[in-house]
């Protein structure tokens, strides 16, 4: 049997400390779940159920040293950062207790959920699906894989985000509305989960613009940082 078209390359995440690799699946983002994230996008943060969105797998841009680079993207004028916590699954399954979610987590990373954000509000505001807005080329930035063997889970830890050594988002990864485990085990009632899917945390307030030429440095406590720089739209 042969491929009657060339596949691109697999997206794999490096993992921190040796030369294996993650294959990534599918990318699930959660939406709002950061109160204060929710306020400055003029919600009212209540207890409705969370909700998702995807991004391809071709989105990803990643190195071995949590230093890369992305284009600016076409057609927008507003383009947004959104630093987040980023979770690997590892085992897959479904209908997954709140109790037994951590479980299924291989490691942690640290993520950017690009955004162009006057695409995204303008569906959102006709009741349009986001993907323009969210799932275009080189809109997740994502560095390498903490493994949970090495590093545990995250806990009370600060996620910040600077452009060009000034800071814009800065929090605490225990302010989110939903962890990881209820995140993990609400969303396994809706869709099956497969090894090699990420889940993107969501991120918190401070969201604003960025343009080519700055450089944006990512940070969550026990995870390091990574280092994204914008270059002109190619
Ligand atoms: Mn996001």
């Amino acid at each position: 049997m042969n491929y009657v078209v060339i596949p691109p390359e697999h997206h794999c995440l490096p993992i921190k400390g040796n030369k294996d690799v993650f294959p990534v699946n599918r990318i699930f983002c959660v939406g709002l779940n950061y109160k204060a994230h929710a306020i400055e996008m003029g919600m009212e943060p209540g207890n409705e159920a969370p909700f998702f969105f995807m991004k391809p797998a071709t989105a990803i841009v990643t190195s071995e040293d949590g230093i890369m680079s992305i284009s600016y993207p076409p057609m927008t004028e507003n383009f947004h950062h959104e630093v987040e916590l980023v979770v690997a699954i590892g085992p897959g399954g479904k209908n997954i207790s709140v109790n037994e979610a951590l479980d299924h987590i291989y490691g942690y990373a640290i993520g950017l959920d690009m955004t162009r954000r006057d695409l995204q509000l303008k569906a959102s505001s006709r009741g349009e699906p986001w993907e323009y807005g969210k799932s275009f080329f080189q809109s997740a930035p994502i560095g390498p894989i903490s493994t949970v063997a090495d590093a545990g889970h995250p806990k009370d830890a600060s996620i910040t985000l600077h452009v060009n050594d000034q800071v814009r988002q800065s929090s605490n990864i225990n302010d989110m509305i939903r962890g990881p485990a209820e995140l993990i085990s609400h969303l396994s009632s809706y869709e099956t989960l497969l090894a090699g899917d990420l889940i993107m945390t969501g991120t918190p307030e401070g969201v604003s613009a960025v343009t080519a030429g700055d450089i944006l440095k990512a940070s969550i406590a026990g995870l390091g940082d990574i280092t994204v720089s914008i270059s002109k739209e190619s």
